[in-house]
C-alpha cells in the first residue's frame, strides 16, 4: 500500500457523498410519488399514469448516477480511483474535475462508446 496523501481526493470524496446523499432524498421522493394511489377520476388517472412514466425517466437517470457514484466512491476506498479501467492510466484531473464518476480516460471512453 503506497502512502499517497491527496487532499484532492478527499474533496472529490466529500462531494461525491454530497451527491449521493441528494440523489438517495430525490428517488426516495420520486419512489413515494409513485406509489400514490390514483385519483378516481379516469381522466385524472391518465394525467397520472404519464406523469408517473416521465417520473420513472428520471428515476432511472437518477437510479443510474446513485449506482456510478458509489462505484467511484467504492474506487476511492480501494485506491483505484482516477485509473482507466481499460488502459490503466491516470485519468487526467481535468476530466475527473467535468466527469467525476468516469472510469475511463477520454481515449478508451471514446473506443468504447461507439
Ligand atoms: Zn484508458
Amino acid at each position: 500500500m503506497q502512502m499517497t496523501t491527496n487532499s484532492g481526493l478527499a474533496a472529490v470524496e466529500a462531494a461525491l457523498k454530497t451527491r449521493l446523499a441528494a440523489l438517495t432524498t430525490d428517488i426516495a421522493g420520486i419512489e413515494a410519488d409513485r406509489r400514490a394511489p390514483l385519483d378516481a377520476d379516469f381522466s385524472e388517472q391518465a394525467s397520472e399514469l404519464a406523469g408517473q412514466d416521465a417520473l420513472g425517466g428520471i428515476e432511472d437517470g437518477k437510479v443510474a448516477e446513485a449506482d456510478a457514484i458509489r462505484g467511484a466512491l467504492a474506487r476511492v476506498a480501494d485506491g483505484s480511483y482516477g485509473k482507466c479501467v481499460s488502459c490503466g492510466c491516470t485519468i487526467p484531473a481535468a476530466r475527473l474535475a467535468a466527469v467525476p464518476t468516469a472510469t475511463r480516460c477520454v481515449a478508451c471512453a471514446e473506443a468504447t462508446s461507439g
